[in-house]
């Protein structure tokens, strides 16, 4: 397939790459000067995308997909897909859908889930929404990008399920740290805490695969000074965008709201941005009721 490959971050450099590597002829455009391994770069988005069977999005926010989906929209060819693979809004993947289908292009949003080594790796999960003709045409490339891809309906609901999992993962991941931080003034010894809530009630995925206390459970970014893994600010951007979409759906969502507060907090006044989302456990550590 022909591929324009549009925002070659940390996420979309190896994404495209893989592409490449599979035989796809990928043209790719980043607003930075940036090189990508088997990608050839073009000089616009306009030039990434014209002619292109599919062109693919990976970029920072919703703002800026909808600026780069004016450019391009008008340059792709009937029967061509975009597809979003970006962690935007939920309107923003809407209204981006409403105006590929008014341009008879096939649209998908497809965030993802599995970070940079998942990037890098090929193993990310695609949360997909659009069509199923849409979807039927972005899957093959999935399958390169990634271990699964779920088609979750129509467009939108792929970042609806995004930001729903990853408000989970926000709250989750507070009420394991602060748990930690309470066994800790409780003096239990936390392999012991550990090994108890792995396998009680209490597990999750932050306790069992991604555990925030250095020394305990499998390896995670505890183990290598809190670096990121998924940073803070990622997460935060991720709860902001649960809660902006929980305003808009009329949802009471008051542990996500809580967890949006304190990833604030954390990353705006307590040092928290560049450490991993799970550094909320030598915070807690810090810190007393009052
Ligand atoms: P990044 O900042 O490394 O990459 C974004 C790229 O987009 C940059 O290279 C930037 O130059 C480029 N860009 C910005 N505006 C552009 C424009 N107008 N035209 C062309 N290129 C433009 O970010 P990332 O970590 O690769 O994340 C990309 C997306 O993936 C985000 O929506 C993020 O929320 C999501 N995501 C990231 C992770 C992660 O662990 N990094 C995990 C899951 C999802």
């Amino acid at each position: 397939m022909k591929i324009g490959f549009i925002g070659l971050g940390n996420m979309g450099g190896p994404m495209a790459a893989n592409l490449a590597k599979e035989g796809h002829e990928v043209l790719g455009f980043d607003r930075a000067d940036v090189q990508v391994e088997g990608v050839t770069m073009a000089a616009s988005a306009v030039a990434a995308a014209t002619g292109a069977d599919v062109v693919i999005t990976m970029l920072p926010n919703g703002q800026i997909l909808r600026a780069v989906a004016n450019d391009v929209v008008p340059a792709m060819q009937a029967g061509a897909a975009l597809v979003d693979c970006s962690t935007v809004d939920v309107d923003s993947a809407r209204a981006v859908a409403e105006q590929a289908a008014a341009a008879e292009l096939l649209f998908v949003d497809a965030p993802v889930s599995g970070g940079i080594g998942g990037a890098a790796g090929g193993t990310l999960t695609f949360m997909a929404g659009g069509s199923a003709d849409a979807f039927a045409k972005a899957e093959p490339l999935f399958d390169i990008m990634g271990q699964k891809a779920v088609h979750c309906g129509e467009a939108g609901a792929g970042q609806a399920a995004k930001i729903c999992n990853n408000m989970i993962l926000g709250v989750t991941m507070i009420a394991t740290c602060e748990a930690f931080a309470l066994a800790d003034k409780l003096g239990l010894d936390r392999q012991k805490m550990f090994d108890v809530v792995s396998t009680s009630s209490g597990y999750s995925w932050t306790m069992n695969a991604y555990c925030p206390a250095p020394g305990v459970g499998p390896q995670s970014p505890a183990d290598n000074d809190y670096k990121p893994g998924f940073a803070a600010e990622l997460m935060l951007k991720d709860l902001r965008l649960s809660q902006q979409a929980a305003t808009s759906a009329d949802a009471d969502t008051p542990m996500g709201e809580l967890a949006q507060a304190l990833y604030t907090q954390f990353v705006e006044n307590e040092e928290g941005t560049g450490m991993d989302f799970s550094a909320m456990l030598p915070r807690f550590e810090q810190r007393g009721r009052g």
